[in-house]
């Protein structure tokens, strides 16, 4: 019979957190290398509104980046891989709790993600990867942007990780300026924002000095990994660029062709760069799975030139066109990973179920989880196990994807004002694979297609109602 934890603190005492944090010491010394062989040390480098085209291995034209693109080629690229929702808060929730965020609340047809005066954050009772792997005794670090809520109760901090660097929500909001929005955006500067930049539960610098955000977040993550190398750690980078305003350091300004988005995107490429140096100089990387992916689409819709790219695919941030939520992936472990471009399906979800698969940690199992383990394709020994995505907008299903095809039962653009919701009876149809850029209706000539899609759909939609809740995002403090 399954075991019902009624809540995160159940789940962390029956899991072993405790039985971890007494028996680590003896375990170490007695059996550092065997230890050290079972636990790889995890990194995710999540940017914020990163586009599916804006890197050189993903055929961007201009923008360099040869440290990913050597991070891709001794990995795996993926091409088909998803993120949880179209726009942040909803899309770190599905991240870090292996769920969709209509599970955890973090979601919302209204106010779409968490702001400076919301009151919500994420539900206590949500387990995050960190606090998992809290329970086989890792080192936790939440560095960058948080964005599930900002209020003592909701940082970091009470949600697995030993130690928090970054800001707690987007680096547009808290606008002080009373500028012209073109003004503001086409030559922001720091002070225009008044976001405050945290470590741990204090704000240590207020406006938090954007220009420099991308090289601090990369030496607390290397500190963090020296300070750590002889335990299991888990750092969970999530760069608050290339999210508008876009900021890069000096060293970087008016280098890129593509302007100061192609700036702040080379920044970001030189700084996993150093990453990866590191973990070789301490001879670590044969120990450690470090991810790079990103939230959600590029935000051009609004921002134009500001705004990354989607490729080849149709829409962005905001979306539930492929553009919105099909992002760049890349995994990388040397000597591990089976090296590759995979177009199997992936989700941002199922990096959860992987990871705690990878280290033994225990799923929770009192709640659904939406995450699939990725170990076949990671390794080269099978297929993806996972066949569908659901694309949310808020709290409405917009789509469905099923192996090759995509069913939209809803669009409605991004952003901007005056936009409206089509319905689409039958919905739209597109065969993804021969039609990444989602141009030709195919609806009309496979009736059947969008039947078994259906049938899907009603199998999903019944899980059991405890699971299934209402927005948690209040719309104002
Ligand atoms: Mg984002």
């Amino acid at each position: 019979m399954q075991k019902v934890f009624s809540s995160r603190r159940d789940f962390l005492r029956t899991a072993g957190l405790g039985i971890a944090y007494t028996m680590v010491p003896q375990f170490l010394t007695c059996s550092k290398s065997i230890r050290k062989e079972k636990l790889p040390n995890i990194i995710i480098i999540f940017c914020d509104d990163l586009g599916y085209g804006d890197l050189g291995i993903y055929g961007h034209p201009t923008i360099k980046t040869p440290n990913l693109d050597r991070m891709a080629l001794e990995g795996q690229k993926w091409t088909n891989f998803y993120v949880a929702a179209s726009v942040c808060t909803p899309s770190r929730a599905g991240i870090l709790t292996g769920r969709l965020p209509i599970r955890s609340g973090m979601c919302s047809s209204k106010r779409r993600v968490l702001f400076p005066d919301s009151a919500g954050g994420l539900p206590e009772s949500e387990i995050t990867l960190a606090e998992v792997l809290k329970t086989k005794g890792y080192k936790t670090a939440c560095i960058g942007k948080w964005h599930l809520g900002h209020l003592p109760r909701y940082l970091p901090t009470k949600n697995g990780f030993d130690y928090y660097f970054g800001i707690p929500y987007s680096n547009d909001m808290d606008d002080v300026s009373k500028l012209p929005w073109k003004q503001k955006f086409w030559n922001p500067k720091t002070e225009y924002w008044n976001v405050p930049l945290m470590q741990n539960e204090k704000v240590i610098e207020r406006p938090a000095e954007q220009t420099s955000l991308t090289k601090r977040y990369t030496d607390e993550t290397i500190k963090f990994i020296k300070n750590n190398k002889n335990n299991p750690f888990f750092i969970y980078l999530a760069h608050t660029m290339p999210h508008v305003p876009l900021f890069a350091s000096k060293n970087f300004q008016n280098r890129s062709l593509r302007g100061l988005y192609g700036d702040v995107v080379e920044e970001i490429d030189w700084n996993v760069g150093r990453i990866l140096r590191t973990l070789n100089d301490l001879k670590l990387s044969s120990n450690t799975l470090v991810i790079f992916t990103s939230d959600n689409g590029p935000w051009w819709l609004t921002y134009k030139e500001l705004g990354g790219s989607a490729g080849l695919l149709r829409g962005g941030k905001g979306s539930t066109w492929e553009g919105g939520m099909r992002e760049p992936a890349i995994f990388w472990w040397p000597g591990h990973i089976k090296k590759g471009t995979i177009t199997d399906i992936g989700s941002t979800m199922d990096i959860f179920t992987t990871i705690c698969k990878l280290t033994g940690a225990k799923i929770p199992d009192d709640r659904i989880i939406d995450g699939v383990d990725l170990r076949p394709v990671l390794f080269g020994t099978g297929p993806s196990p996972r066949k569908t995505i659901f694309y949310y907008r808020g709290t409405k299903l917009y789509a469905v994807r099923k192996g090759s095809y995509k069913a939209h039962f809803f669009t409605e653009p991004g952003y901007g004002k005056n936009r409206k919701v089509k319905k689409h009876n039958p919905p739209l149809l597109f065969n993804l694979e021969q039609d990444p850029s989602e141009r030709f209706d195919i609806s009309k000539e496979h009736p059947e297609i969008i039947a078994d899609i259906l049938e899907t759909c009603l199998l999903y939609t019944s899980p059991s109602p405890r699971d299934l809740s209402t927005s948690r995002m209040p719309s104002s403090a």
